[in-house]
């Protein structure tokens, strides 16, 4: 199960790349960018921005589940304060049953829906179709998600795939998951993307819904096992940009033997639109990014511990 294929990506690794999106994920991060992704089940996402008021979804659901939920102090009624005119397409979600008529309905793309199956070949297909791109910038395929451990048979298949193509691969993870999954994998690796969010366990389990000790773990077996290792801190202001958190990081970082560096990421609000699209509150509302002052101040202190630093 994946939710997007997204070519010529050069923020997931090195060079030019495709990267490879999967559905699901044992995280809840408040700041998850990708909220469609959480889920197994494929997502129906309305984005209200582009919707035409048509009305045409409503009468194809074949559940009822849809309807125009109308507004008399609209803009629209300018020429009538008293004409009815339709303010926004609400979906009874648990109503729904996923079947897509929808879609096929919704001429403006408003409605969409995330996630589908999808075969190791399908996937190849399009990844060695960018071949000649990877070559030329040393680049490759990153699977990203979601969490791609937590479909281990269908990544490893990739891994394999994308080995016999001689294909350079990275996974993109947030490392909570049984060591078993990382035994399975690792060696078809080329490049961990390893995501550091939080230092307390307590507070860890507050913000993303997990316990951290297990993701500190592997992260230390991997870098002893001696694989290429860049370690990715989404600097997320109110949450994990406090000195006592990377005061830890920093330490724990520096204990480890090995590793390419250490990716330091602003948070960004854009996801914003996405929670509303799919009736999800986002609990970061307000949150501002954080500035570049404040970037380079955690940039310059976590170098202080000797480590590379990249800012993004
Ligand atoms: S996916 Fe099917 S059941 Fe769900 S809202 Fe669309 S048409 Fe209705
Ligand atoms: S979601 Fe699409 S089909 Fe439904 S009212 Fe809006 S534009 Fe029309």
């Amino acid at each position: 199960m994946i939710f997007d294929i997204k070519k010529y990506s050069i923020n997931d690794g090195p060079g030019i790349r495709t990267t490879v999106f999967f559905s699901g994920c044992p995280l809840s991060c408040l700041w998850c960018h990708n909220p469609e992704s959480i889920s197994f089940v494929p997502q129906l996402l309305h984005r209200q921005g582009r919707c035409l008021m048509c009305g045409a979804c409503v009468e194809a659901c074949p559940e009822g589940a849809i309807r125009l939920d109308f507004n008399t102090s609209n803009e629209r009624t300018a020429e009538s304060q008293n004409t009815m005119v339709p303010g926004a397409v609400l979906t009874d979600r648990q109503k729904c049953t996923r079947c897509q008529t929808c879609i096929a309905t919704c001429y403006s793309g408003a409605r969409q829906f995330s996630g589908r199956e999808v075969t190791v070949q399908e996937v190849m297909e399009q990844v060695k179709r960018e071949i000649p791109f990877y070559e030329e910038s040393d680049g490759g395929v990153t699977f990203s998600g979601g969490e791609p451990l937590i479909q281990p048979g269908f990544l490893s298949e990739l891994l394999v795939a994308c080995r016999e193509q001689e294909i350079h691969t990275a996974v993109d993870t947030s490392g909570f998951s049984n060591w078993n999954v990382f035994e399975k994998i690792r060696r078809n690796v080329d490049l961990f993307l390893y995501d550091l969010k939080l230092m307390d366990n307590a507070r860890h389990k507050e913000v993303t819904g997990v316990p951290n000790p297990v993701i500190l773990e592997n992260l230390r077996k991997l870098v002893e096992y001696q694989h290429k290792v860049l370690v990715r801190i989404p600097l997320i202001p109110g949450i994990n940009d406090d000195e006592e958190n990377l005061v830890e990081s920093a330490k724990f970082l520096a204990s480890l033997p090995k590793l390419e560096g250490v990716e330091l990421m602003g948070y960004h609000d854009i996801a914003q639109a996405k929670y509303e699209a799919l009736s999800r509150d986002y609990k970061l509302a307000g949150t501002k990014p954080p500035t570049e002052e404040a970037m380079l101040r955690a940039a310059e202190f976590l170098k202080s511990y000797n480590l590379k630093i990249i800012l993004r």
